[in-house]
C-alpha cells in the first residue's frame, strides 16, 4: 500500500474525529475545514484517484455516495443542504493520493467555484 496520511488514519496510526465507518470506507472532519463542517470519506482500499478507479468499483463508488447522504442525515444538514465533490490530480486540487469525497456543509456555496 501506497502510504499517506489516510492510510495511517485507516490504520489508526494517527488520530481523527471519525464520524462514519462502515468495512469499505472511513468518514471523519478535515483537517484543515473549508465549510463549518467539512467532513472526508475515504476508502479503505487505497485507489490514488478517481482516474484509478474501475469497473470493478462501482458498488465502492455508490457505497461514498451513500455514506455521504448517512452522514448528512446524521449530523443533520441533510435538508440545509451540502455540497459533494472529489478532487482529482493537479488542476483538481488533489493533495493526498488516496481517493476521498469531501462533504462541504453549514454555509451558502458559491458557484462556479473558485
Ligand atoms: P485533497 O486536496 O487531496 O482533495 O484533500 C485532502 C484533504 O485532506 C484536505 O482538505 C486536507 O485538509 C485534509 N487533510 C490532510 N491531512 C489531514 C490529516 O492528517 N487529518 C485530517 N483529518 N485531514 C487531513
Amino acid at each position: 500500500m501506497i502510504e499517506t496520511v489516510f492510510s495511517k488514519i485507516i490504520a489508526r496510526e494517527i488520530p481523527a474525529d471519525i464520524v462514519y465507518e462502515s468495512d469499505e470506507l472511513l468518514a471523519f472532519h478535515d483537517i484543515n475545514p473549508q465549510a463549518p463542517i467539512h467532513i472526508l470519506v475515504i476508502t479503505k482500499q487505497p485507489i490514488p484517484t478517481l482516474n484509478d478507479l474501475q469497473d470493478q468499483h462501482a458498488q465502492l463508488a455508490g457505497q461514498m455516495l451513500l455514506a455521504a447522504r448517512q452522514i448528512a442525515a446524521d449530523l443533520g444538514f441533510a435538508a440545509s443542504g451540502y455540497r459533494v465533490l472529489i478532487n482529482c490530480n493537479q488542476d483538481g486540487g488533489q493533495d493526498v493520493w488516496h481517493l476521498h469525497l469531501h462533504i462541504l456543509a453549514g454555509r451558502r456555496m458559491g458557484w462556479p467555484p473558485g
